[in-house]
Order: C-alpha cells, then sequence, then structure tokens
C-alpha cells in the first residue's frame, strides 16, 4: 500500500527506487575495566587505530580529490586532535579498553560541538564517523560505509558522513534520505553537488526496510512509499517536465509579463562563485564574510586578507550588482574573540551589528578593505548590516560606511520584526533593505531557528512572517527604494512568485535553486503573483497559504 511520508526537501528532482541503508550503526563498546598494567598497551593501540583511520581518510580524499579532499583531509585532523587523543590516553589510565575511551572521549567533544552553533553543529556528522571507524578498527569489525550493490539505489541513512559519500558512485545513488540533518548539513550540501535528489529530517527514516522502493520529491520532501504506478508516472511526468522548463528558462529573472526580479546568489566566499556564475546569477545577493574571520579564534584576518577575499568575489561580477553583508558575528555563529561567553540567551544578546558596533575597528577594518576592494572594479558594490533594530542602528551603519570613504549603497538587513514594524524610518537612513527571512522568522515566532522542535514555527511560509515582508515592501516603494529577500525563503520557487507579488524587488540564494525559481516565475505574471501572495496572507496556517497560493497560481 503506498504511503507518505515529509521530511525537508533540500534538493531538487525525483528519484524512484530501492531502498539501501547505509552501513552506520553506532557501535558502542561495553565499559569494561582494565589492570593498570595494560593501559600502555592501550594507549598504543588507540593512537594505532587513530593514525591507520587517519591514514585511510587522507587516501579516500586523494583518491576523490576536489572539495571532498578537503573534507577528508579535515576530518583525519579531528581524528588526531591532540587534545582528544589526549583525553583517550586519560580514559584508558584511569582503566578504559582503548575502545571505549575512544567513544566516551568522542561523545564529550561532540556534546561541545553540538552546542557551538549551527556551523559547528553540522560537523557533528563527520566526528562520529571518524569515531565509527575507530572503534570498528579496535574491536575488528568491518568499516561502517555505503551499501555493496551494481543496482542503482535511493541511500537512506541517519545523516551522511563525507567519508563515505565523497566514494559514493553517482551513477548509482538515485537520491539521499536522511533522518537528522538540516539545509545546512553534508547530506544536503553533497546532494546539491551531485544533482541528486534529497530529503532530510524524515523522521523513521531508518525504519524504511531495505528494498522497499520509493519516490523521493526534493523539492516539496514528500516521500512516497510503495508509489503505485500511476503516482510513479504522475512524478516523472512532473519532473520531466521541470526539467525541459529549467533547460528552456535563461536569462534575467523575469515573470511571464516581464516585470524584472534580479536573481542573485547567496555566496560565503570566492569558493561558491563558479557556481552562482553557471547559475546565471545577476550578481550577488548576499555575501556571507563570516568565513573570513573563522581561521583564526582569536584575531580579526588583517585588512590585506580581506582585501583580497572580497576582490576575488567582486571581479567575478563585472556591470552587476554585489551586496556584501558586513561581519554577523554572535548567536548561531559565535566568535571568541568577539562574542560574549556568559550571556543567558545569545539569539537576543550581542550580535550582529550590536557586535560591530561595540568593536567599531573592526566594523572599520572591513569597510576599509570593502572600499579599497572595489577600488577600479566596474562593480555595484552595495554593503548592508545585519540585525539592524531600529533608525539609530540605520544611522550609526551609515555614518561608519561614510567615514570609511565607501562609494556604494548602504542598506539594512530586516531580520528583528522592529525593522519591518518601521522601514519608513529605517530608510530615512539607508537607501535599500534585505528581508533576511531565517532571523526574520526567529524572532516574529519566538522560535531559535537552532531548535528543530520548534521547525513549524520557522516555516517561511507563515502568514505573519509574509505580513511583515509585505510591510517593508511597502515601506521600500513609498521611499522609492528597493527591498530584496536573501533568506531561505527565496529559494523556494512557489514562495519566490508570493515574495514578488509582496511587491519585493530581488531575490538571492543558493545557486543550485536559481533556475527553479527563474522558470517557475516566468510561468505567471505579476498579478496573478499579487493574487497568490494575497490569498496566502489571508490564511491562518504555513499550510494554508502554501495550498492557496498554489491554488491561484495553478488556477484552480
Ligand atoms: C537570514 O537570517 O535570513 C539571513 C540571510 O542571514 P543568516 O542566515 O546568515 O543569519
Ligand atoms: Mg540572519
Amino acid at each position: 500500500m503506498e504511503t507518505t511520508l515529509r521530511g525537508v526537501g533540500v534538493s531538487h528532482g525525483v528519484a524512484i527506487g530501492e531502498v539501501r541503508h547505509m552501513g552506520t550503526a553506532v557501535l558502542e563498546p561495553p565499559a569494561k575495566q582494565i589492570p593498570p598494567e595494560e593501559a600502555e598497551r592501550e594507549q598504543g593501540r588507540a593512537r594505532q587505530a587513530v593514525d591507520a583511520v587517519a591514514a585511510d581518510l587522507v587516501a579516500r580524499g586523494n583518491l576523490a580529490g576536489g572539495e571532498a579532499q578537503a573534507v577528508l583531509e579535515a576530518q583525519a585532523m579531528m581524528a588526531q586532535d591532540p587534545e582528544l587523543m589526549a583525553d583517550v590516553d586519560r580514559r584508558i589510565a584511569v582503566g578504559s579498553t582503548a575502545e571505549r575511551a575512544v567513544y566516551d572521549a568522542f561523545a564529550a567533544y561532540r556534546e561541545l560541538l553540538a552546542g557551538a552553533g549551527e556551523y559547528l553543529a553540522g560537523r557533528v556528522a563527520d566526528l562520529d564517523d571518524v569515531r565509527n571507524r575507530i572503534v570498528a578498527r579496535l574491536l575488528g569489525v568491518p568499516m561502517p560505509g555505503v551499501p555493496d550493490s551494481d543496482e542503482p539505489y535511493v541511500l537512506v541513512a541517519r545523516d551522511l558522513a563525507p567519508a563515505d559519500t565523497a566514494l559514493l558512485d553517482p551513477s548509482l545513488v538515485l537520491g539521499f534520505v536522511t533522518e537528522e540533518g538540516g539545509p545546512t548539513s553534508h547530506s544536503a550540501i553533497l546532494a546539491r553537488a551531485l544533482g541528486v535528489p534529497a530529503v532530510v529530517a524524515l523522521p523513521g527514516a531508518g525504519e524504511l526496510a531495505e528494498g522497499t522502493v520509493i519516490a523521493v520529491d526534493g523539492s516539496t520532501g514528500d516521500i512516497f512509499v510503495n508509489p503505485t504506478e500511476a503516482k510513479k508516472a504522475e512524478l516523472e511526468a512532473a519532473a520531466a517536465e521541470r526539467k525541459a522548463a529549467l533547460a528552456a528558462s535563461t536569462g534575467p529573472g523575469a515573470t511571464a509579463d516581464g516585470h524584472k526580479v534580479p536573481l542573485l546568489a547567496n555566496v560565503g566566499g570566492p569558493a561558491d562563485v563558479p557556481a552562482a556564475v553557471d547559475a546565471g546569477a545577476e550578481g550577488v545577493g548576499l555575501f556571507r564574510t563570516e568565513f573570513l574571520f573563522l581561521d583564526d579564534s582569536k584575531n580579526a584576518p588583517s585588512e590585506q586578507k580581506q582585501v583580497e577575499a572580497y576582490r576575488q568575489v567582486l571581479e567575478a561580477f563585472p556591470e552587476s550588482r554585489v551586496v556584501v553583508r558586513v561581519l554577523d558575528a554572535g548567536a548561531d555563529k559565535p566568535l571568541d574573540f568577539l562574542t560574549p561567553a556568559d550571556e543567558p540567551n545569545p539569539a537576543l544578546g550581542v550580535r550582529g551589528l550590536r557586535t560591530l558596533l561595540d568593536h567599531p575597528e573592526i566594523l572599520r577594518t572591513q569597510l576599509t578593505a570593502l572600499a579599497k576592494a572595489a577600488e577600479g572594479l566596474p562593480v555595484y558594490l552595495e554593503i548592508m548590516a545585519p540585525m539592524v533594530a531600529d533608525r539609530a542602528d540605520a544611522r550609526a551603519f551609515a555614518d561608519a560606511c561614510r567615514a570609511a570613504g565607501l562609494r556604494a549603497k548602504f542598506g539594512a538587513m530586516v531580520e528583528i520584526p522592529s525593522a519591518a514594524l518601521r522601514a519608513r524610518s529605517i530608510l530615512q537612513e539607508v537607501e535599500f533593505l534585505s528581508l533576511g527571512t531565517n532571523d526574520l522568522a526567529q524572532y516574529t515566532f519566538a522560535a531559535d531557528r537552532q531548535v528543530g522542535a520548534v521547525s513549524r514555527l520557522q516555516d517561511p511560509w507563515q502568514p505573519a512572517l509574509l505580513d511583515l515582508v509585505a510591510l517593508s515592501a511597502e515601506a521600500a516603494k513609498a521611499e522609492g527604494k528597493s527591498c530584496g529577500v536573501c533568506g531561505e525563503a527565496a529559494s523556494d520557487p512557489l514562495l519566490a512568485c508570493v515574495l514578488t507579488g509582496l511587491g519585493v524587488t530581488s531575490l538571492s540564494m543558493g545557486a543550485a535553486s536559481i533556475p527553479y525559481v527563474r522558470a517557475t516565475l516566468a510561468k505567471y505574471t505579476l498579478a496573478q503573483c499579487e493574487r497568490a501572495a494575497a490569498a496566502a496572507r489571508a490564511a491562518d496556517s504555513a499550510e494554508e497559504a502554501r495550498s492557496a497560493a498554489q491554488a491561484v497560481l495553478s488556477g484552480e
């Protein structure tokens, strides 16, 4: 019998095939005590296993090359982390076996990572994988890894680790389904890189029986278990239609009647630029500059280092807009040397622009570096501040930009409800708005974006969020200024039409989503988008808003 499950779609397309589970059983070694005279031998065993696993990861990296190599080398370094090894030694010295000591030391480290912000929490799967490999070697049992299959299959896992996925044969993997993970997990990133459909955060994925046929819709997040022939045909037809529409749609973003909506890329650094250019991004709508600050936990990067990194991105988009966001430290992106360690609630504490106003030297260096990077380039540079709460914030930021001699537009991100409610007042100080819908949802619904249990409230289709988007867009229109969206909301093709109907003037998203949004937007007129937006705002829940917009656009 056909049943439907719903997870979070993170990589578009449809895959139909048999379930194969990843061999990632968590091996918990028994907590048995060893006599003190055996400690030294156990420590040697642990060291040997760690070195062998690290060497294996490096060898896999050499084989895989490219981005996977860097990830696997980082995992090898994780395995050999001196503090972790010292902890393993200590645990053995007080009576643990080598395998139990590795297991426990990694568990302690895991807790640290899981609580250390979204980026580091996303590395937990990598750490678990390293631990499983070392423990498996010590116990003499088979390594966890990709299924052994000659037939194409849908890979199902708790979460995917780069060591295994790097060696996946893309011609055999039809799609990914994971129980854990989110849009920033490796499973999602890898699926997008391989161009296979993927659904993450699917409760009960682990219970799907090996060999069961499932259909994965990576656009909607739906999983059809034992799909009927009619369902398979329907999904395949929809996927073929989408593919044809994608191939046919090129050029700048616009509605069917020619209302222009520039489609821009979200980038995290120079490494993301080629994909953005390939996808036909009309510029960059959000350049997250945090990556530059993650290398050194004690100091900000030098002005020169920043100039070089910014220039690489600016050079790739001649005659185009590049919107750079100044450092957004704090809350889910803590930086040791800037973020207070003792805040009771970091998301409501000193983060984003607040951090920069407390550390004007960091802001000054970044703005000066941006001014130098743009010198002589034919780029339309725009600079925006994260977490602007009110007009005073906007003024302080604009003053700092002027003082740095920047020839650029200055803007404010709308991520706090107060900024949406008083958008006109903020626009007295800056030239554009950009809606960070991820944080705007977090603060509108008092729902921490890192807590899965409240994810219902972080759905960007929530009508209250759409109301705030509309308020901001209307304020910008009244002031003759622009108001884009650069949060995840922009990457949902249907929602992109609704945002356009609400008056948003540009959409910025991960490069992989651009063709989908472009193709969907091109199917509807601005008037249809406006009607869909009105229908979505009239709804009482995210689910109803989505259905109402869909009904208007499909002419039901
Ligand atoms: C947002 O909050 O929507 C946003 C774009 O910023 P970030 O996700 O980096 O916080
Ligand atoms: Mg944000």
